[in-house]
């Protein structure tokens, strides 16, 4: 089980929260992607769908809120609520009432006729400016609405904003839903990392981006843990000890970062594999790759890395098959090209054919393990790119997750 059971971590679960007939705002992440007026893909709201239907069951009165997109703290039309409220009232089978609002008279008036087992939806937090500035009045004006706080946004539990810090800070009864709860313990097990060897496998396009995480995790690791690196981020890495590059991707003013990691790494006795073939192609609309090995061959000028090569990805997967703990982040290439799909692809069968326990985070890294079809190979995918990285770089903080702790000072 996981590991996080320690004092520090502990947060409210939904099963202690006193709920029947109370009014129970629940801070949902219904950002999902929209097309023509509908909804594209509905995974975020069927991700929240255990928390509601047990909330439900045990006789709540529902206020659902949640930001869509990225309104200027104005009600806009474009990002409206009501597609995502017909989607989410398909899904439970009941009806889901929509005022036009985020706060004010008709809302107050709507959610105090609701009745144990509906739903109120609000409109989208984001057309209120006091949603990311996290204003003490429409904190106060949201937390009138409810007699309890649930969170279960954990993709935005890493922004203080005033749905997800400031009404919990107003509200005395609070918990983490079900799905911010698997995150906490998932991610908890990749930060407490007691499970080794752990491979952690890192790529994507920007070594800026990963480098605070990844000296995070790699402060915890011990002798025979691997960190893998492929990706734009393995070009900085290749670039910084002298390897020519042409026009790939890469970060000069990071060389010292990245050659400080591998310093450290050594120090640990911790092996960190580089890509030892790339595949290259001219332009990121290449339609077609060459393989070259990093030890003889050379980019020409114009050539991109842009992928891990065949030789790597098979190093790479042999590391994850022995590991007993994975945590995957960032692509291994640029995978929108399925010209360069083919590191990233083997990277995400490898982790689902691993038999120890396997994390994947990051928006990108999700997309590609649905292309590669072994998403449920996978014994968690978290829901949060940002909020997941952030998580793990600050031990398990996070401000929507520490306002729900059970032993935090009032
Ligand atoms: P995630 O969202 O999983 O955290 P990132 O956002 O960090 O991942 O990086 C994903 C992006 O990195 C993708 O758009 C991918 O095309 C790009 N990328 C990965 N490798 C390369 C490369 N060698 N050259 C250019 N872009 C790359
Ligand atoms: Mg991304």
């Amino acid at each position: 089980m996981a590991t996080n059971a320690d004092a520090p971590l502990a947060i409210n679960t939904l099963d202690r929260l006193d709920v029947g007939n109370r009014r129970v705002f629940v801070r949902v992440d219904f950002n999902v992607p929209l097309k023509d007026g509908q909804v594209r893909d509905d995974t975020r709201i069927q991700a929240t769908l255990p928390t509601l239907r047990k909330l439900q069951e045990r006789g709540a009165r529902l206020i659902l809120g949640s930001h869509l997109g990225r309104p200027d703290g104005a009600p806009d039309p474009k990002f409206s609520m009501e597609p995502v409220g017909a989607r989410l009232a398909e899904l439970l089978g009941c009806e889901v009432r929509l005022p036009d609002e985020v706060v004010g008279d008709g809302v107050t008036k709507l959610v105090h006729d609701t009745r144990a087992g509906q739903i109120v939806l609000l409109e989208n937090l984001r057309w209120h400016p006091g949603e990311t500035r996290n204003d003490p009045a429409f904190a106060q004006a949201l937390a009138s609405l409810c007699d309890a706080y649930v969170n279960d946004a954990f993709g935005a539990s890493h922004r203080a904003h005033a749905s997800i810090v400031g009404v919990p800070g107003l509200v005395a009864d609070k918990a983490a839903g079900l799905l911010l709860q698997a995150e906490v313990e998932a991610l908890g097990r990749v930060i407490h990392n007691s499970e080794h060897p752990f491979v952690t496998v890192v790529g994507g396009a920007k070594v800026s981006d990963k480098l605070p995480v990844l000296l995070a995790i790699l402060e915890r690791l011990r002798p025979g843990d691997s960190i893998l690196i492929g990706g734009a981020m393995a070009n900085t890495f290749l670039a910084a000890s002298g390897v020519e590059v042409g026009s790939s991707l890469f970060e000069p003013d990071r060389f010292a970062d990245c050659k400080n990691l591998l310093t450290r790494a050594g120090a640990r006795d911790v092996r960190v594999l580089l890509p030892t073939d790339l595949r290259v192609g001219v332009g990121t609309k290449a339609t077609s790759a060459r393989v070259i090995q990093v030890e003889s061959g050379a980019l020409g000028e114009d050539e991109m890395a842009l992928d891990i090569g065949p030789a790597s990805a098979a190093r790479f997967r042999a590391a994850i098959l022995g590991a007993k703990l994975v945590f995957w982040n960032g692509p291994m290439g640029l995978f929108e090209n399925s010209v360069f799909a083919e590191g990233t692809l083997a990277v995400a069968k490898a982790v689902a054919d691993c038999g120890g326990y396997t994390v994947v985070g990051g928006g990108d890294s999700v997309a590609a393990l649905q292309d590669s079809g072994v998403a449920d190979k996978i014994d968690h995918v978290s829901t949060g790119g940002g909020a997941s990285l952030e998580m793990i770089e600050s031990g398990g903080s996070l401000p929507g997750i520490d306002v729900l702790r059970t032993n935090r000072s009032a």
